[in-house]
């Protein structure tokens, strides 16, 4: 191996396979150094284990960060047409589903691994893997110490160790300590796409209730961010896909010291007034039922006694001739407009994403080098840039991964001319 020439790739993820390519197909000579026992292990677990590896609609309005901007160097550089091509040329057909999600035809995220590998081993790129680095430094060349000792040199290092989401598939945070032990800062990183924490103590007996509706974010007053679907109660809080796409949102509030609620509406179809006009007429028609039973084959039967007690309905036995419209009122408005404190988000076993990271502002967008270490890339989650849930975190990895590559690359070429 020429180290002269040699690209070290700090990380075997998404990004880092890409890297790997990209650079490879611009002349250099390429190492991967993978704390697991394989690269690519992430990807195995994505759009539950069918890969939703990119999405129709990519758009600076599906990032979050400290500067969202940031993308467009990356994101132009290789578009959703290059990446469609790009997966295409190795063999996966892609489809396009719901939202403009787009998965492999095979339905198999090992598909997009597979492809990957394949061209990774066919370009010849050095692939070690059990090579867990922890220390980076710059000298003549930058060295790259793994675990055990061993050192690897290169011209170029390209850091793509992700964040601390699901550090059971490989990314443990340790890429910020390189980082930051090299001169960069990063933004304090905190779980997305991930469940809330609730303060409720009802959620025991509500635990694995499912419902179509809305929830909206709401911070200091203000409704941040709604989103719709299937609504999840868990044990500890409240889950389901609308809840993972606010949880940024609200898990950024949380850290900030504000109030957050989740507000949750469970019959998008009607507003409030129609709703308490329904359930007066609803009463009316069954007066010897209890108030309890009466709401049975409208709402779920475990949420009832919950819903009517957090409307302040004291005796829900009552029949429901006794029933007057100010407690229709109540219902109704717990229905449509309930309010949950939000505590935090659930661990970062759970996340399925990073948001923080290394400061973006301390990178160059064109090219992703540092604008402070000459030489060295990053790529992928480890930077301050997530994206919401369908496709877009992996568009990420693929768009910046391939930019670090090329660039890092081309920046050799431009050394030895
Ligand atoms: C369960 C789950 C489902 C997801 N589904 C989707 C989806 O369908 N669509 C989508 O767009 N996004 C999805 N995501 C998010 C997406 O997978 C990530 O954003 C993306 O994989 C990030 O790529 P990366 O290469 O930056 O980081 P990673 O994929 O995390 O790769 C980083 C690699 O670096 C290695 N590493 C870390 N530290 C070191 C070190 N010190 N030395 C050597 N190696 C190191 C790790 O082992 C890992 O292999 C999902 C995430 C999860 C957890």
């Amino acid at each position: 191996m020429k180290e002269k020439n040699t690209v070290l790739i700090i990380g075997g993820g998404a990004a880092g396979m890409i890297a790997a390519i990209a650079a490879r197909r611009n002349g250099a000579d390429v190492t991967i150094l993978e704390r697991n026992s394989r690269i690519g292990r992430k990807i195995l677990a994505t759009g539950n284990g069918r890969c939703n590896l990119t999405n129709v609609n990519i758009d600076v309005s599906k990032y979050h960060g400290r500067n969202p901007k940031f993308i467009y160097g990356a994101i132009s550089r290789f578009n959703y047409d290059m990446t469609i091509d790009f997966f295409e040329s190795l063999g996966i057909a892609p489809k396009v589903e719901d939202e403009g999600k787009v998965f492999p035809m095979s339905g198999q995220a090992s598909s997009v691994l597979d492809v990957l590998r394949y061209e990774i081993e066919s370009n010849e790129v050095n692939v070690v893997c059990d090579a867990n680095v922890y220390d980076v430094q710059k000298k003549k060349q930058f060295e790259a110490t793994i675990s055990g000792g061993k050192t690897y040199r290169g011209e170029r290092v390209i850091l793509c160790t992700g964040g601390k989401a699901s550090p059971n598939l490989g990314s443990n945070g340790s890429g910020y300590a390189l980082a930051e032990r090299l001169g960069h800062s990063a933004i304090e990183p905190f779980p997305a796409l991930v469940q809330l924490k609730l303060n409720a103590l009802f959620l025991k007996s509500v635990m694995g209730v499912k419902f179509e509706g809305r929830a909206d974010v709401v911070a200091n007053g203000k409704v941040l961010r709604s989103e719709s679907g299937e609504i999840l109660f868990t044990e500890y809080g409240i889950s389901g896909p609308p809840i993972l796409q606010l949880s940024r949102t609200a898990g950024e509030h949380v850290l900030n010291g504000d109030k957050v609620f989740i507000r949750l509406d469970l019959v998008e179809s009607t507003d409030e007034e129609e709703l308490k006009y329904y359930l007066i007429e609803r009463f009316s028609r069954c007066p010897k039922k209890t108030f309890s039973f009466a709401l049975v084959g409208f709402i779920n039967k475990r949420l009832i006694p919950v819903v009517l007690k957090q409307a302040g309905i004291g005796d829900i036995n009552k029949p429901c001739k006794s029933i007057s419209e100010n407690e229709c009122s109540k219902i109704a408005h717990i229905l449509k407009d309930w309010e949950l404190e939000v505590t935090g988000t659930n661990l970062w076993s759970s996340a399925q994403v990073t948001a923080g990271g290394i400061n973006v502002n301390e990178i160059e967008s064109r090219t992703m080098e540092s604008k402070l270490v000459p030489g060295l890339y990053f790529a992928g989650e480890i930077v301050d840039i997530d994206g919401d849930c369908g496709g877009y975190n992996l568009q990420w990895a693929w768009s910046s991964g391939y930019l670090a590559g090329e660039s890092a690359a081309k920046s050799l070429k431009h050394d030895s001319d």
